[in-house]
């Protein structure tokens, strides 16, 4: 499958639509989840064009790699739940539950979060 030039997080990054920026770099974006699904919920994506976790993963370069986890790390850091706690989520594919075909992680918190899936 090809990646969607037109998906959602691509036209924020194309800057064609909105978005509530945390930070950026060259390697990564972080910008407020619009249904928030806790007190915070953030979605860190990288600036290149993957799909999803594993494509980031198989395809991206080691710096791509290691400057998008910085990036998340420099986040959660300037969100201040690094004390408290919180939970990191990338849906992928089909079974993962994935709407938006970039790869990217969506940081939650603020609250205690409960059990990781309901049955
Ligand atoms: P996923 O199901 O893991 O693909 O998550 C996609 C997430 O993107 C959901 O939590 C949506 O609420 C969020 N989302 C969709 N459109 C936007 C948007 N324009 N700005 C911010 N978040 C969005």
């Amino acid at each position: 499958m090809p990646y969607d030039q037109n998906n959602i997080f691509a036209k924020i990054l194309k800057g064609e639509i909105p978005c509530k920026k945390i930070n950026d770099d060259e390697y990564y974006l972080a910008f407020h989840d619009i249904q928030p699904k806790a007190p915070i919920h953030v979605l860190v994506i990288p600036k290149g064009k993957y799909i999803s976790a594993q494509d980031f993963h198989e395809k991206a370069s080691p710096e791509e790699i290691s400057g998008f986890y910085k990036g998340l790390a420099k986040v959660v850091e300037s969100l201040n739940i690094k004390n408290d706690g919180f939970r990191l989520i990338s849906n992928c594919g089909l079974n993962g539950g994935q709407e938006v075909p970039h790869f990217h992680v969506h940081i939650l918190g603020g609250k205690k979060l409960g059990p990781m899936l309901k049955d």
